[in-house]
């Protein structure tokens, strides 16, 4: 097989020519072997692929070419060809969802309803699409259904290595004695930054 930089362009655009026209001929049977390849090394050719992806080179490429103008215009384009229904939107959200987690839009429902429609933790109403499917990240156990900010905070907790009780008696205790408030300083809150 030449290398591009060995070759002069006649050469190169020859090579390619004749590799094209090997391919044009044996097209089905290329195809063919390719699946039967595929079939017979999936397990193995699937592991390659996610450890590759997962790679410093793959991600560059990636971020390289996904920021490509050119790229960048046909994925606004095709984003916006589908975006325009919202119900097709939310079939398409509650089928993303379902498939990740596991919890189908019926469940989904039940648990709503079994829950009263509220947060479990701050039970205000949960409304719109933006409801949480908490779960034990240890078991995988479906524990029932967020508002995002409690979600936010319950995983919060979790990361600190707190258990809630812990993590609520610290808060208790330094909103009780603030370390700073002998020394009279008070926020100003001039505009942001
Ligand atoms: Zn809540």
């Amino acid at each position: 097989m030449p290398k591009k930089a060995d070759c002069t362009p006649e050469q190169w655009q020859k090579y390619k020519d004749s590799q094209k026209a090997h391919y044009e001929r044996n097209r089905e049977r290329l195809l063919q072997e390719k699946r039967e390849y595929y079939e017979n090394n999936k397990d193995a050719i699937l592991a390659r692929t996610k450890a590759y992806a997962k790679t410093d080179k793959a991600r560059a490429r990636m971020s390289a070419y996904q920021s490509l103008p050119e790229v960048k215009e046909r994925r606004r384009k095709n984003a916006a060809a589908v975006a325009v229904d919202p119900e097709v939107l939310a079939i398409r959200a509650a089928y993303r969802k379902a498939w990740k987690t596991g919890v189908s839009p019926e469940e989904h429902a039940a648990i709503l309803n079994k829950q009263g429609g509220i947060c479990g933790i701050c039970q205000n109403p949960l409304t719109g699409t933006h409801i949480a499917t908490d779960h034990c990240h240890e078991t995988g156990l479906i524990r029932g259904l967020l508002c995002q900010a409690c979600n936010t905070t319950e995983g919060r907790i979790r990361k600190l290595g707190f258990t809630p009780f812990e993590f609520a008696q610290r808060l208790h205790d330094y909103l009780s004695n603030p370390p700073a408030a002998d020394m009279a300083l008070f926020w100003l809150n001039r505009g942001k930054g």
